[in-house]
């Protein structure tokens, strides 16, 4: 394969825009799919264009129950909206490969009539000896043509007996087949590499090439955007455009996407599939942000970027060759930078479903969301990703702190006499405060360490154990004033029980 001067995507500039994401519904998206949705999704709305969604979905073998759902439920969750497509329909549907059988057919029959392709009545038990022998002769597994000029009285004698036959594309033996890759330049293929590879399966459903192919000329697609493990499959493509007598797409293969380590992206880089993102509370303006980067970039700098931002700068030029590395620290960055960013209504929305589900067993199932918007600004910075809240506001909510009342004797405060009496003179002082509020706190709290001749560090340590079970806490009296008087009284108490049965 080589390599040359990059074009710039502009043949079929003149036709419209109209770009597809044609996922198998094979297994739960992984980040490399989403991205090639984001990617056609960008260059469409960039261009005006429309942005079809094809669901591929031809291989029963390996069609997966719950993949459809969840390849819907990735393009909702980050709003990649499609003009056309399953849910909305279009005027070049129907858009699901199942339903357009007899299409492929057609197609199929027009090959093998043009003398493009030919029936095959190889048996899967012959297929499987040839390929033994071919490894045995350390040979790359490849059809060896057996039924490429079969006679057609033979032809029609097997079909006769009933042998249902595979469809194949009769590849050209010599020279090469070319193409301009936007993104990759010229790139050409031997076609002695490649095989005779089927076209219909005898299930009676057509393989991926087929399918595709036909369906990108029918649906009038004028930019294939998809990943670069299509780039091999990409000649044949080629070739069958020509067969067929179709003007072929503008073809972009996008840069594959590796690890840190630069190996294969795999779970232990972190999720892979953009389900589990949503779950583990990433947002979805930042996965949007953060995918747009996988092998794209505006200046090689900018990294916050609105999807709006993203939609005017977006280009097939700024398209890197080079593997994206996805990298998880700077996805953890990023929603940072982004939850910090949210205002205290938006993040209450957000965190909710993820306090309900993520609350232990302790804490009652009430959630009030006015307390839930008053403790945010307490823990908004130090959260990465929504769950993370639920971690960080879980005491707000506990109605039983489950922390080792031995932690309550500490280095400063080493006797129960001496714990007992501070709580006491907090409990009283916090009891008769007029009003209750951090400035409040501070004003009553400070005073009164000085008072029972505690190091203020100790004291407070103390009252935060007591009123929120943790050693490490936002600000002590924001916390017990957002806390409010009552649940700090309460907490005390329990900490002054566990004091009085502590040996
Ligand atoms: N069905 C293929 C996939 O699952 C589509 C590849 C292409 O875009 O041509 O990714």
């Amino acid at each position: 394969m080589l390599e040359s001067v990059k074009n710039t995507g502009d043949i079929n500039m003149n036709l419209p825009i109209r770009v597809r994401y044609a996922p198998s519904p094979t297994g739960l998206p992984h980040v490399g799919n989403i991205r090639t949705a984001l990617f056609n999704w960008l260059f469409a709305r960039h261009s005006g264009g429309k942005f079809l969604l094809r669901v591929e979905d031809t291989d029963m073998a390996r069609k997966q129950e719950g993949a459809l759902e969840a390849i819907l439920e990735s393009l909702h969750w980050l709003g990649l909206d499609w003009d056309e497509g399953p849910e909305t329909g279009g005027p070049y549907g129907p858009y699901f490969q199942s339903q357009r059988l007899a299409t492929y057919h057609s197609f199929a029959e027009k090959l093998v009539a043009a003398g493009h392709a030919y029936y095959c009545f190889c048996s899967p038990q012959r297929l499987e000896i040839m390929r033994a022998e071919q490894a045995k002769r350390k040979e790359p597994p490849k059809y060896d043509r057996h039924c490429r000029d079969l006679p057609p009285d033979e032809v029609a004698r097997q079909r006769a007996g009933g042998v249902t036959p595979v469809v194949r594309f009769k590849t050209p033996m010599e020279g090469r087949t070319k193409f301009d890759d936007v993104i990759r330049g010229e790139v050409f293929f031997e076609n002695g590499t490649l095989d005779d590879f089927v076209l219909l399966k005898s299930d009676g459903y057509p393989t991926y090439h087929l399918a595709n192919v036909v369906d990108d000329h029918l649906m009038e697609i004028s930019h294939v955007l998809r990943a670069d493990e299509w780039l091999s499959s990409t000649p044949r493509h080629v070739l069958l455009y020509a067969a067929l007598g179709f003007q072929p797409p503008v073809f972009a293969h996008l840069p594959i996407i590796l690890g840190p380590d630069r190996s294969k992206l795999s779970k232990r880089h972190g999720a892979t599939s953009v389900i589990e993102f949503k779950e583990q509370g990433y947002l979805p303006e930042v996965m949007v942000n953060f995918l747009a980067l996988l092998g794209w970039s505006l200046d090689e700098k900018t990294e916050i970027m609105s999807r709006q931002e993203l939609i005017t700068n977006f280009s097939l030029d700024r398209v890197s060759r080079t593997a994206a590395i996805f990298n998880i620290e700077k996805l953890n960055w990023m929603n940072g930078v982004y939850i910090r960013k949210l205002g205290i209504d938006d993040l209450c929305v957000r965190i909710l479903p993820f306090l309900k589900k993520g609350m232990g067993p302790r804490v009652q199932r009430s959630l009030p969301e006015g307390y839930i918007r008053a403790i945010i600004p307490l823990v908004q910075e130090r959260a990465r990703t929504l769950t993370e809240f639920v971690e960080l506001m879980d005491f707000f909510f506990d109605e039983e702190l489950g922390y080792d009342p031995q932690m309550l004797i500490s280095k400063g405060i080493k006797s129960k006499e001496a714990a007992f009496g501070a709580f006491r003179a907090a409990r009283q002082g916090i009891e008769h405060l007029a009003r209750f509020d951090a400035a409040a706190l501070e004003g009553l709290l400070r005073p009164l360490a000085a008072e029972l001749e505690l190091k203020t560090g100790d004291f407070f340590a103390l009252l935060r154990l007591a009123v929120t079970g943790k050693t490490a806490t936002p600000p002590l009296f924001e916390t017990m004033s957002v806390l409010g008087r009552e649940r700090c009284l309460t907490r005390i108490d329990a900490a002054l029980k566990k004091l009085v049965i502590l040996k």
